[in-house]
């Protein structure tokens, strides 16, 4: 099996590199705005034809052959997939590219032999922890101590610069995965997704949300509040505002790591993993924690497909259950519906028909991993 895989490396470009890094975002974003604003007039072409234009542009704009000429072309190709995805009405229409929003462009790797020899415009040197990008030459990165190199084909390289003034390049990479199999499975774990504990097993395990949530909300308030306080756009303004993109960067790294970690512990103890195909959207209704909702919402989400991901390399079975089925108010034990669960405060109960003693998530987990069961029979 073929899979793509993103390397994300910091990136520590010398000041040279550092100004023609930025001169690469502007230019990419000059030309994808130039091409939108063409199409908003002229009517959408193929990306083929407007490669072509931008020979043209670029005879007029001598600057923009200071920058890699990879790096516009795929600007051409971001804004047709804008409008594809637009067609397809899978988003919006395509906006114009902003100075002041995250800042990146992506380049293409080219292969060329010449006497016999493989010369690449992308090229990844783990041992020295260099990587060759094309016009920057070759740059210092960071990330991935442990490997040696990346095994197969590069693809592009996309470089970034996020809020806090860092800079990073993701390396796009087709790999030959070899999946192993599990022959027979020996066993199934049902899993409940939610906002309190963000992960409740059938075998009784919980994985509290609280961790993610709560551990920089505090320094968070803390710097919101001395925001407003600071005198808008003054220099001490600019940096609490600095601090708390930090804070974020750190909040999405935790967070990210977390996630990974739980969702290979499920997948390494387990052979068949169950969840609900919870439209996370439907699930809560409460605005009031909109920090924390939106921060569950990310958190399900990702863990759902992280787990779908991991099984799938693993050869582990996944069975995704219907949303609609009564998971919390069926007693696991004798199969009682009980609609009084309805009400979410319940969370611990004695089933009204075989007296069990039941914890409303626990309880949960058991039914997906019977309804897993059911459909792992049934295929
Ligand atoms: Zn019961």
């Amino acid at each position: 099996m073929k899979i793509y895989k993103a390397y994300k490396f910091r990136l520590y470009p010398t000041e040279e590199q550092r100004i023609l890094i930025h001169k690469t975002f502007g230019c990419s974003r000059f030309v994808y705005n130039y091409y939108l604003n063409y199409q908003k007039e002229s009517g959408v072409k193929k990306s083929f034809d407007l490669c072509k234009d931008l020979k043209e542009l670029e005879n007029n704009h001598e600057y923009l052959k200071e920058v890699d000429s990879c790096a516009l072309r795929c600007a051409i190709f971001d804004l047709e997939d804008g409008f594809n995805n637009f067609f397809a009405k899978r988003s919006g229409y395509p906006n114009f590219k902003s100075k002041f929003a995250r800042q990146s462009y992506r380049t293409s790797c080219v292969r060329g032999t010449y006497k016999g020899k493989v010369y690449s415009n992308i090229e990844l040197d783990l041992l020295t922890r260099f990587i060759k990008l094309p016009k920057l030459g070759r740059v210092k990165i960071r990330g991935y101590r442990n490997k040696e190199r990346i095994e197969g084909k590069i693809v592009n390289a996309t470089i970034s610069k996020d809020t806090t003034n860092k800079y990073y390049v993701s390396v796009l990479v087709e790999e030959d995965l070899l999946v192993e199999k599990v022959i027979t499975p020996t066993s199934i774990v049902g899993i409940d997704l939610g906002i309190k504990d963000l992960v409740v097993t059938s075998d009784g395990i919980k994985y509290s949300n609280k961790k993610v949530l709560m551990k920089f909300e505090k320094r968070l308030k803390r710097l919101q509040k001395e925001l407003s306080r600071r005198e808008k756009g003054s220099k001490n303004y600019l940096k609490t505002k600095e601090k708390i993109a930090r804070v974020h960067a750190k909040i999405k790294n935790y967070r990210k790591h977390y996630l990974n970690d739980i969702a290979k512990e499920i997948v390494n103890d387990h052979d068949i993993i169950v969840t609900e195909s919870l439209l996370v959207k439907d699930m809560f209704k409460d605005k009031r924690k909109a920090f924390n909702k939106s921060l569950s919402d990310a958190c399900i989400s990702t863990l759902r497909s992280l787990i779908e991901w991991k099984c799938k390399i693993k050869g582990k079975i996944y069975y995704k259950i219907n949303t609609y089925y009564p998971s919390s108010q069926i007693c696991s034990y004798c199969g009682y519906k009980n609609s009084k669960l309805k009400d979410l405060s319940i969370r611990e109960y004695d089933c009204p028909k075989c007296g069990s003693h039941n914890d409303r998530d626990i309880n949960a987990s058991l039914n997906i991993m019977f309804e897993g069961l059911k459909l792992h029979y049934q295929s």
